[in-house]
């Protein structure tokens, strides 16, 4: 938000020079409008609140070619505690992960700082995920592959598997690794172990409510859809096919909507998805030739 903001300021910037600055540090450096990425963006919403403000030297100076541009300095990171969400549907199980209302601390990081933060976090999630696949292994082993009973599988746990046991240097994981769903078991320790000692089983009735009731859409038609009979077409929307026979069982020979029948295209979203990563990969390779 904040930079969609700077933006506007960098093009207003012209009409508001005169008057006020949205920066402070404008007036070091008259190139480079430098904004901190804050969620406090009162000074530039309303820049005379701050009181008069006396334009110096920028004004009197020669009006350079050079192209002003928009920079940032620091990230300004809000903290909350985590709660019981009851905002999202998982397709699985109850116990969505939410966030307090309000947040319990702030911290200001550099560009360089918070980058160095996120390598860390997600260092410390590959090391428990790789933790967690070495148990795994080793539970399987004792047990022949879950054949036989072993006491001592049952009594691992991954905090007796060592930073030596796993190769966390040579593990590459792309971005989305961390941001794989979390299974119904993960979300509920995760809310134990931040202090949530109630989880609200009525979130897992809600969500179960919620998940039939989304099944429960389109025609009952059956391959065919006839447009007096068909509810679809009654009511003057597509017929709509995600999957097999879902929601609408009409096929798309069979099908006589008026409105019209779409189907969803799994290999042409596919398609579209390589295509955008490529893209992606091709500027990354490109900016760093640069
Ligand atoms: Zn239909
Ligand atoms: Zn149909």
């Amino acid at each position: 938000m904040r930079r969609a903001m700077s933006g506007i300021l960098k093009r207003k910037f012209e009409e508001v020079e005169a008057s006020s600055s949205p920066c402070s540090s404008l007036r070091e450096s008259d190139d480079e409008v430098s904004c901190s990425e804050s969620g406090d963006s009162s000074d530039s919403v309303n820049p005379s609140a701050s009181g008069p403000f006396t334009p110096d030297s920028i004004l009197k100076r020669e009006k350079r070619l050079r192209t002003r541009r928009v920079h940032f300095e620091n990230v300004t990171v809000y903290y909350f505690s985590r709660r019981q969400g009851f905002t999202s549907v998982p397709s699985q199980g109850g116990s969505t992960l939410g966030m307090s209302n309000r947040h319990s601390w702030v911290r200001q990081y550099s560009l360089g700082e918070f980058a160095l933060e996120q390598e860390r976090i997600h260092r410390d999630m590959l090391r428990d995920h790789l933790k967690e696949e070495k148990l795994n292994s080793i539970r399987l082993k004792l047990t022949k592959n879950g054949t036989v009973e072993s006491e001592e599988a049952n009594t691992l746990t991954s905090e007796d598997i060592s930073d030596d046991d796993i190769d966390l240097d040579n593990t590459e994981v792309d971005e989305y690794f961390f941001l794989q769903p979390l299974t119904t078991k993960k979300r509920r320790a995760l809310l134990r172990s931040s202090g949530v000692k109630k989880i609200d089983v009525e979130e897992k009735h809600e969500l179960r409510a919620i998940r039939m009731s989304r099944e429960d859409c389109g025609c009952d038609c059956r391959v065919f859809c006839d447009p007096e009979t068909c509810a679809c077409s009654i009511a003057g929307i597509k017929c709509q096919v995600d999957r097999m026979s879902f929601p609408c069982g009409c096929t798309k020979e069979g099908c006589s909507n008026s409105t019209g029948r779409v189907e969803f295209n799994p290999i042409r979203v596919r398609t579209h998805f390589l295509h955008t990563i490529m893209k992606l990969e091709l500027e990354k390779s490109r900016e760093q030739q640069q």
